[in-house]
């Protein structure tokens, strides 16, 4: 059976690009930014994000609708409510949506309302829930098990990529360390090792990577600096009354002077920002 990781590392990276969209791809020289809510909480709030998003040039709005919390008692997200919510608000401002998948009687709904089907954290390594996301036409973004090692990250993607469908995107959100002044560790190299490793294109999400909106842009840059093909950043119109991850939300007032920050960083690589 084929396998695409290989242990030899070269200078050269392996990206090969995924199309997200007729005319957009990740992986190529455009760093594709996924910019969206924590979690979903009403039409008002994701309308007012999409609308600012879109008027950046963003393309893809993210936003969760089934959320895997922690506590039971938290905010569990809306639900199928809150998928209704981001197709309508991606279709009125031309964006493509990036939702999660809990499990697999999820994968069917979530395909029908988003252009991509996110698998989090805490189920990078939920096989049946790999196998399902491997038989559904949609790019997957399988983020990296916050415990998880690179080869345990990039075996997940495989068991996809076994099932057929190879437009997998990963994404580094941190991993567990010891020091609890950041959520998590951003484990730079592990995005330039998984592109030289891997043909699938490579993402950051430092807002959970870092748990704290000062350190946000900074994680970002490094991701960008360190090869990062794309960013999953959460943001919110009022963070401190987000139901979900306040301390990490980026207000949308700081969102263009984020982007062009961010920008300085890939144009020094040759790339773009959108
Ligand atoms: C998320 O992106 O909404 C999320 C829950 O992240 P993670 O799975 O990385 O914790
Ligand atoms: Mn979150």
């Amino acid at each position: 059976m084929k396998n695409n990781i290989t242990q030899e590392t070269t200078s050269l990276d392996k990206t090969k690009p995924v199309q997200l969209a007729p005319g957009l791809e990740i992986g190529g020289d455009t760093i594709i930014s996924m910019v969206g809510p924590c979690s979903v909480e009403s039409f008002e709030q994701t309308h007012e994000i999409g609308r600012v998003v879109s008027s950046l040039g963003i393309r893809v709005l993210r936003g969760g609708a089934f959320k895997p919390r922690t506590s039971p008692f938290a905010f569990q997200g809306l639900g199928e409510e809150g998928l209704h919510i981001l197709s309508a608000v991606a279709k009125e401002f031309g964006l493509l949506v990036v939702t999660e998948a809990m499990s697999v009687e999820q994968i069917p709904l979530v395909s029908e309302y988003s252009d991509i089907i996110q698998i989090g954290s805490r189920n990078m390594q939920h096989f049946p829930l790999l196998w399902a996301a491997g038989e559904a036409d949609r790019p997957v973004l399988l983020k990296r098990g916050f415990m998880s090692t690179v080869e345990e990250w990039l075996m997940a993607a495989e068991h996809i990529a076994q099932k057929g469908n190879e437009k997998i995107i990963l994404c580094e959100r941190g991993i567990r360390g010891f020091d609890p002044s950041t959520r998590n560790v951003l484990d730079t190299a592990s995005i330039a090792l998984a592109k030289k490793l891997s043909p699938f294109p490579v993402i950051a999400d430092p807002s959970h990577a870092t748990g704290r909106a000062d350190l946000v842009l900074p994680a970002a840059r490094a991701a960008v600096a360190a090869g990062a093909d794309g960013l999953l950043l959460e943001v919110h119109p009022t963070p401190s009354k987000a139901l979900s991850d306040a301390d990490q939300a980026l207000s949308l007032d700081s969102l263009e002077e984020f982007t062009q920050q961010v920008g300085l960083v890939a144009r020094a690589l040759s790339r773009e920002l959108v």
